[in-house]
């Protein structure tokens, strides 16, 4: 656990811990983590910043009434604002059995613009006894409504090595740079928008990019093409925001490596 992670839940444990946090930085384990652990330390029966107590081992099980884990669900790839709406209405409920409500929203960046929207005046006026913990790989990713109303902790670590993607999106650029198969492109794309967190996906692709512009990739495409591919993939991650389709933001990053 990093060092300001380490701060963060000694702040929670003396209860001065802000009511809506933006935890971001390189590693997505690292931000659950440390989201859990401020659960916990909210929570725990014991006062601890975490231990075998029943409410800390529920919180770990996920199925402490008091602590909710908003993510992604369903195809479109966002947090929509049904989601939203949900947690602002048990926000406004007392705590079930726990001294805190957490809402724990990973990752943050996920979250749709009707639903930052719908998020704004709970976040300014939360209940009393409720937590934000929002989660995201970086501030830029949210809309300046939401930042300006956290209080943004870095919480470092390193960033997880998704191998398997890479190498899967590597073979497709070498299959597209050997024969001009634009088929490969297409399925590059369908790969990429299928996946989870499809913006991570999206960034992975542009650091492969970016290895091959290095030549840690060797491929037969011009640098120039490249790059411009590698700026396409940091313009889709905005556009992801707003709610647009992702398999089609993809096929556009890739369309600038076809000459
Ligand atoms: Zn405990």
């Amino acid at each position: 656990m990093s060092e300001a992670a380490r701060l963060l839940l000694e702040t929670a444990q003396r209860g001065e811990l802000h009511h809506a946090i933006l935890c971001y930085g390189p590693s997505a384990q690292a931000l659950r983590d440390v989201s859990v652990g401020i659960a916990k330390t909210l929570n725990c029966l014991n006062g601890t910043q975490g231990d075998d107590c029943t409410a800390c081992q529920r919180i770990e099980r996920r199925i402490h009434p008091d602590v909710h884990f908003i993510e992604v669900a369903g195809e479109r790839k966002m947090i929509s604002v049904e989601q939203i709406r949900e947690i602002v209405a048990a926000a406004s409920l007392r705590p079930f059995e726990g001294r805190n409500k957490i809402f724990i929203i990973d990752p943050a960046h996920a979250i749709s613009v009707g639903g930052s929207n719908s998020l704004l005046k709970t976040l300014e006026e939360p209940a009393r006894d409720t937590t934000f913990i929002l989660l995201t790989r970086s501030p830029d990713l949210l809309l300046p409504t939401i930042r300006s109303r956290c209080q943004m902790i870095f919480v470092g670590g390193e960033p997880e090595e998704n191998d398997a993607l890479a190498a899967s999106i590597a073979a497709g650029l070498t299959r597209f740079s050997d024969n001009r198969d634009s088929a490969a492109l297409l399925g590059l794309a369908s790969l990429i928008a299928s996946q989870d967190d499809v913006s991570d996906a999206v960034a992975l692709l542009g650091k492969v990019l970016c290895d091959a512009v290095a030549g840690r990739l060797p491929l037969s495409i011009e640098r120039e093409r490249l790059l411009a591919a590698a700026d396409a993939t940091t313009a889709a991650i905005r556009w992801l925001n707003v709610n647009a389709d992702a398999r089609m933001l993809v096929e556009q990053a890739l369309a600038e490596l076809v000459v």
